[in-house]
């Protein structure tokens, strides 16, 4: 049996989860509550509020008058400079407790927390970055086309008011991702946290409450998908929704939209690429390619190189140095530091990714190590032992499928053509990495794969870099001016100088 858990939730002091709404947190209609089991151990965590349609509705309306007649959007660049910074500086100063909350939501391990992309540091960084584009949200000045000198020119606006949902496999960072453009750009939202990894998220939001903002700018209901993600998501009041998940949820949104015409940014899966030459490091690109599928959250991240397409010549290399990644796996309680991998989120997921595994071994894929789910002191908890096939082709339904799980897929190739052919064929787009000596098959390569990020012998996140995807990969990016320019409307402003301009 893995330790249990309820200690380290006890030493955080956490207890059941509220709703903030118009600036009061508290039980909203109470109609129904939901208990998170923890995935390593199967104990009851905490409790939250399964917000209702009428709980969504107030806090919809309460981010509505904090719009349309609250301070936010016309408060001085300054102050909000200010309480983002301020909320960066919060982060910092309570990253331990927000890991370890993390922790007690998708037992994402405590050692992992070193890893930039999934520290505190990572997402103060992101509040940071987008104060620096408070005063920077700039318009422009055209020559006019008629002639004279009359003035044309736009002006950046807040977009109103912003749905943002998050998943629950990197709750924190997510939801910095949204919420920090949002509110950079002078948007309310109503944020709903996935019910999987809700507790992390209530606590940023006592934080940005705590360093300023005014009431109703962020109002947060939580809550599964039915009734509160889908209440949330067709309620007229909003104009814009920003969402990050999985493509079915993708599809929902779209549809919903389209009745008021609401904006909409998905971050939706992939199915990565890491293509190894016959130049490449193959065992450095074995380290960190089965490293991403195997430590820290399991593979269930989107931007997993799920897929290595190695040269033929470097498949047995590939191999070894990846099965010895697998090898070093340990799981157990998220708070032990000797644990690097967490478990599969939930027993859905788990059946998923066994019955995936099953069909790569019925379809001819090689089965290498892992397979199986994890038994005796692991039986309670979604445990996958790190598994890894080989002689898999691209048509088989591990390299098609977005799997989110411990699970890489070794798929060889002969040259250059049948490698890009290969990474290409996939309804994704989301990263890819590519691992040469050769800087001018690196460059070429960059330019033929057809994904939001290329790692070129490595990779990683940037809070100011653009991410998003391409293809069924999503709509949109996060992070940079594209992602903030998302939260804005674009008004053009016409001013003659002179009567005859009339
Ligand atoms: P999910 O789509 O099941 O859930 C995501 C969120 O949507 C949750 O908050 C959920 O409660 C909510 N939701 C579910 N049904 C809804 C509905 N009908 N209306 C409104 N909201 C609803 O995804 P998940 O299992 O939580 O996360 C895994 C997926 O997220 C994977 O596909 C992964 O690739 C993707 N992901 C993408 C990125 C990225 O940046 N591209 C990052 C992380 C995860």
């Amino acid at each position: 049996m893995v330790a249990s858990i309820k200690t380290h939730r006890d030493e955080v002091g956490l207890t059941d989860g509220e709703l903030l709404i118009g600036g009061s947190w508290g039980p909203g209609s109470a109609e129904r509550t939901w208990t998170h089991s923890h995935p390593a151990t199967g104990e009851d965590v905490a409790s939250f509020p399964v917000a209702s349609p009428a709980d969504v509705d107030r806090a919809v309306r309460a981010a509505r008058t904090a719009f349309d007649e609250g301070p936010w959007p016309r408060s001085r660049a300054t102050e909000k400079i200010r309480i983002l910074r301020r909320v960066a500086d919060l982060v910092r100063a309570s990253g331990d407790e927000l890991l370890a909350l993390q922790a007690l939501d998708n037992s994402v391990p405590l050692s992992f927390g070193g890893v930039y992309g999934m520290s505190a540091a990572f997402v103060a960084d992101v509040f940071d970055h987008h104060a620096g584009w408070v005063d920077k949200l700039a318009g422009e000045t055209l020559p006019p086309y008629q002639g004279g000198d009359h003035l044309v020119m736009t002006l950046r606006e807040p977009a109103g008011v912003v749905a943002a949902i998050v998943p629950w496999n990197a709750p924190l960072l997510l939801t910095a991702q949204k919420l920090a453009p949002a509110l950079a750009a002078g948007c309310t939202v109503v944020l709903k946290p996935s019910e999987y990894a809700t507790f992390a998220v209530l606590r940023l939001a006592r934080l940005i409450e705590e360093a300023g903002l005014p009431a109703g700018v962020l109002n947060v209901v939580t809550g599964p998908g039915d009734p509160t993600g889908d209440a949330l998501i067709n309620h007229p009041m909003i104009d814009k929704i920003s969402f990050t998940g999985s493509r079915a949820v993708g599809r929902k949104i779209i549809e919903a939209s389209a009745g008021t015409f609401k904006r909409v940014s998905l971050e939706l899966g992939g199915k990565s690429p890491a293509l190894v030459f016959a130049d490449g490091d193959a065992g450095t690109a074995a380290a960190l390619t089965m490293g991403t599928v195997t430590l820290g959250l399991s593979g269930q991240v989107c931007l997993a190189q799920t897929r290595a397409l190695v040269h033929q010549d470097k498949v047995d290399e590939f191999n070894g140095m990846a099965e010895m990644i697998a090898g070093m796996v340990s799981y157990g309680n998220p708070f032990d530091p000797a644990v690097t991998s967490a478990p599969l989120i939930n027993s859905r997921q788990l059946d998923r990714v066994l019955t995936l595994i099953d069909a790569g071994r019925s379809e001819g894929a090689r089965l290498v190590c892992g397979g199986t789910r994890g038994d005796g002191e692991l039986a309670a908890g979604n445990f996958v032992a790190p598994t890894l096939f080989t002689d898999v082709r691209n048509d088989m339904t591990i390299a098609r499928e977005e799997i989110f799980g411990p699970v890489l897929s070794v798929i060889p190739f002969t040259d250059e053509d049948e490698a890009i052919k290969i990474a290409n064929t996939t309804e994704y787009g989301l990263a890819a990495t590519v691992w040469t000596a050769d800087i001018k098959r690196a460059l070429r390569m960059t330019r033929a794969l057809r994904a939001g990020t290329v790692g070129i012998n490595g990779y990683g996140l940037e809070p100011h870099a653009a991410f998003g995807g391409y293809q069924q990969s999503g709509i949109g990016r996060e992070g940079g001016r594209t992602a903030i320019e998302a939260y804005t409307e674009l008004k053009t402003v016409l001013i003659p100088t002179t009567d005859e301009m009339m």
